[in-house]
């Protein structure tokens, strides 16, 4: 447990000096959203808006000093350009009382910075619903835990939460402060869906702004910190609501879940134009429910075709991730509440998830982790 403080933290920003306007940081009154705990830090640093990333030498001197101190173990500093007044406007915190709300402190926000001790959020999208895009979701969160990230997953399909089923998950999440929830936990995830905060039985009648509300809670109004990846298991389809999604959170990259057959091939396309559209780095193309493999016999069947995502990954430019078997296996743990990825890790199905993970993660270390883009100028 370490016993860094803020305290600590603001001291060494103090050395980290503005060489444009030659005062240090704090002085300039530059530091904002300050969290601190056991030793992970994390603080957004103001700056005008025209000056963008210039200001990149200033955040990553940011992040050595208080990297140095005797207790830190990870620093994560961002860039804002949002105005004062809308950085210090109280946030509303808790659920489903204010899901009534009409306001949307965010919305038609600048910036997208991420929660805070989180390191990627990345989205988990498919054209259209049944295409696997929850199962690949779970067990792609427990894939990345088992190559040594700290997971979280964020079940945002309003249409269909499944992620508790999937996860064996019951009951509520709980708050400690009244202000912000503690995600649930189950095979070593932290895993917050919107299913558990809504009564099944009642129909999805939300209007389109208080989901939004309740989703962007959901990312930032959750005790996420400290996580590698938030993985975000997004409504199925490509129309508005996945849309605002994709703009409203911060994402690192994303995912796009698909089956052999053609016509989900092309939803899959609409996928891609989405992510592009909203400017978030698509990772690339899964494809699910690939190979169907006898459970007797072992003997492989293609029933919907295969490989068609490997080409229309080609064709698109995106990468191809892999692909992940159809196997009865994979149905029964998913919607036994014990994804194969936990269950049975050394079988050939994990190792198919797994090899997905890996490729991911490939993806994140090797670009920018933090959430893309921490500017937009406007
Ligand atoms: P989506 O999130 O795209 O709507 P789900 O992940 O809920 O899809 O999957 C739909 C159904 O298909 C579930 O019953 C799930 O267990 C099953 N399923 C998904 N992927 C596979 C697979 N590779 N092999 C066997 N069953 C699968």
């Amino acid at each position: 447990m370490s016993n860094l403080t803020p305290e600590d933290v603001l001291a060494a920003l103090k050395t980290v000096v503005d060489p444009d306007r030659n005062k240090d940081v704090v002085v300039l009154g530059m530091v904002q959203g300050m969290a601190v705990k056991d030793g992970h830090v994390s603080f957004a640093l103001e700056v005008a808006p025209e000056e963008g990333r210039a200001k990149e030498p200033l955040r990553l001197a940011a992040e050595k000093a208080v990297l140095a101190l005797k207790g830190a173990r990870s620093v994560t500093a961002v860039l804002t350009a949002h105005s004062r007044a809308a950085a210090s406007a109280p946030r509303r915190a808790g659920l489903n009382a204010q899901m009534q709300a009409e306001a949307q402190p965010r919305a038609g926000s600048p910036e997208r910075q991420g929660p805070a001790g989180v390191k990627a959020v990345i989205a988990v999208a498919s054209g259209k619903g049944g295409v696997g895009k929850s199962t690949v979701a779970v067990n792609l969160a427990v894939a990345l835990q088992r190559l040594g990230k700290k997971v979280g997953l964020l079940d945002a399909d309003i249409y269909g939460p499944s992620i508790p089923r999937m996860l064996g998950l019951t009951g509520k999440p709980t708050s400690k402060d009244g202000k912000r929830l503690q995600p649930m936990e189950a095979w070593g995830l932290k895993a917050i869906s919107i299913g558990s905060l809504i009564d099944e039985d009642q129909p999805m009648i939300w209007r389109g702004p208080m989901v939004m509300t309740a989703l962007t809670q959901l990312i930032y109004d959750v005790e996420w910190a400290p996580l590698d990846v938030l993985v975000v298991d997004m409504p199925p389809g490509t129309g508005d609501a996945q849309l605002t999604l994709a703009q409203r959170v911060p994402l690192a990259g994303s995912i796009i879940v698909s089956t052999p057959q053609d016509i989900a091939l092309i939803d899959a396309r609409k996928g891609l134009a989405m992510f592009k559209k909203t400017h978030v780095p698509v990772f690339g193309i899964v494809e699910n429910m690939s190979t169907f493999v006898c459970p007797s016999c072992g003997h492989e069947s293609h029933i919907f075709g295969h490989g068609g995502a490997k080409e229309t990954a080609a064709k698109l430019g995106t990468d191809f991730l892999g692909e992940i078997p159809l196997h009865i296996a994979i149905r029964e743990t998913s919607d036994g509440g014990t994804p194969i990825t936990a269950r049975d890790p050394h079988g050939p199905q994990a190792k198919a998830f797994l090899a997905l993970a890996d490729r991911v993660a490939q993806k994140l270390d090797a670009g920018d982790t933090r959430p893309a883009p921490r500017i937009v100028m406007e």
